[in-house]
């Protein structure tokens, strides 16, 4: 999940046991309370960077475990990335993370890249092939002095320094995968090359994930697979990246969602509701961090994390 979808801004109880989803991370609590994660991309522009600040500002407030920053499709952006992450960390405190992609990039730069965030006290990356300039359905030629691929790109970044490296998986299968059992083997690879933690496509079919995890426990993937929530902003974007990535809608969920994207007010309520339904449903099979794909907004991610207990000190407090 990226910028792809940078909008303006069921329950399903399932018999599956779930993995343990906790990850090695700062607000990681013995009692298992909730822990969770936020996803950035980019600002483009002066005024989205300045509602991009007022987004981290908010959500810092709940202590995550870390806060990542996405580069953008074919490699674009990687300034702006190093940018924020850099000053999330040093601002807020908060550790943060750099999505780094392989594609169109040589082993050299991808070294000279990954030396700079170390530089800048920047530990933890997020390894990924990403996808050609041209959108998902692109068709992807690595390079001949590049990584071809997430797994050749986590060994050569664990050669580098001792980063802490989060991966992507792909609860329904990547779109480009030859099937998926290969693309459980493509994530077996890329935990046994140094990866510490998975961060799944967002999903709204809550057994597809549980599946999913059952799968990969068997495959022998031993790292926390933390599930990506994306909350709604607006349902036919959502819709049309979800076919590209091959992501399913359950019916009951588009029918929550049918005719309300030019009222703001109603979407969001759905909104919060569907994914807050996602997240206790997921919670009540063991799942205790979440990832969340904020779009830059604070609002919806923010009222998510107070319905799972996560809560800003001040209102712990008062
Ligand atoms: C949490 C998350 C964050 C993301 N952040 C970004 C971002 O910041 N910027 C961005 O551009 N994109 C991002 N993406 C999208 C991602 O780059 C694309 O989904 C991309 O198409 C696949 O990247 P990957 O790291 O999963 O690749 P890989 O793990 O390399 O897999 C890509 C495809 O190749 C197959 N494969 C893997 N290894 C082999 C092999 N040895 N031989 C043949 N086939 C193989 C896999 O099955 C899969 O189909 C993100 C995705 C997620 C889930």
């Amino acid at each position: 999940m990226f910028d792809a979808l940078a909008i303006p801004a069921a329950d399903r109880t399932s018999d599956f046991a779930f993995a343990n989803t906790n990850p090695p991370a700062r607000k990681q609590h013995g009692d298992g309370r909730v822990s969770v994660s936020f996803e950035f991309f980019p600002p483009k522009t002066p005024a989205m960077e300045s509602q991009l600040w007022q987004t981290i500002e908010r959500l810092a407030q709940v202590q995550p475990a870390f806060m990542s920053v996405t580069c953008g499709a074919g490699g674009t952006t990687r300034t702006g990335t190093h940018q924020t992450v850099k000053r999330i960390q040093t601002e807020t405190g908060t550790p943060a993370a750099a999505h780094l992609t392989c594609i169109d990039t040589s082993r050299a730069e991808i070294a000279a890249i990954a030396e700079a965030y170390w530089s800048a006290g920047i530990r933890h990356l997020v390894a990924l092939r990403g996808d050609p300039a041209d959108g998902t359905d692109g068709v992807y030629r690595p390079r001949m002095d590049g990584y071809s691929h997430a797994d050749a790109l986590v060994r050569g970044l664990c050669a580098l320094s001792p980063f802490e490296i989060s991966v992507a998986a792909y609860p329904e299968t990547h779109a480009q995968a030859a099937s998926s059992q290969a693309d459980l083997d493509a994530l077996k690879r890329k935990a046994d090359a140094g990866a510490t933690r998975a961060i799944t496509q967002f999903f709204f079919d809550v057994d597809a994930y549980a599946r999913f995890l059952e799968r990969a426990q068997r495959a022998g993937v031993d790292i926390p697979i933390v599930p990506g929530i994306l909350p709604v902003t607006n349902f036919a974007k959502t819709a049309t990246f979800a076919k590209a990535c091959k992501v399913r809608i359950p019916e009951k969920i588009r029918e929550q969602f049918e005719g309300i994207d030019s009222d703001p007010a109603t979407l969001q309520l759905v909104a919060a509701t569907v994914a807050v339904d996602q997240c206790l449903a997921l919670h009540r099979h063991g799942v205790r961090h979440f990832h969340f794909y904020t779009l830059n907004r604070a609002e919806l991610s923010f009222a998510i994390c107070h319905m799972l207990g996560v809560r800003a000190a001040r209102t712990q407090a008062a």
